[in-house]
């Protein structure tokens, strides 16, 4: 089975937010909500300001889908992570789970 990915690398981020726009246009995401977040780091004592992507790592063994009571969340068939949104409580719990802070509501 093919799995899909994203590569990105962190040293090259400025920071821009092109993909954050990129991402809410081809997706149609509502307003104040955003998959793709940039995130900033500040090493003031180093004088440098690092940047990176963060959105769904669609993980081989997701956490999220671990703890989801609802079994709202589920592996597709390229190794994506489906939420179905009928079926979700809103428990947060996924959001307990995820390394990433990913899940959104
Ligand atoms: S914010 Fe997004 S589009 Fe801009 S440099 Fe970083 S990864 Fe590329
Ligand atoms: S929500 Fe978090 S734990 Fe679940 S697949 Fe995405 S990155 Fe992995
Ligand atoms: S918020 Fe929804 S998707 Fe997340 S764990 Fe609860 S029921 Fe599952």
């Amino acid at each position: 089975m093919s799995r899909y990915g994203i590569i990105f690398n962190v040293d090259r981020c400025i920071g821009c937010e092109a993909c954050f726009v990129a991402c809410k246009e081809e997706n149609k995401v509502a307003p104040g909500i955003q998959w793709n977040k940039i995130r900033r780091i500040e090493n003031v004592g180093k004088r440098v300001i690092n940047y990176y992507r963060v959105s769904c790592q669609h993980c081989e063994d997701p956490a999220c889908m671990k703890v989801c009571p609802a079994k709202a969340i589920s592996k597709g068939p390229h190794g994506e992570v489906l939420v179905d949104h009928k079926k979700c409580i809103g428990c947060r719990m996924c959001l307990a789970a995820c390394p990433y802070g990913a899940p959104l509501f």
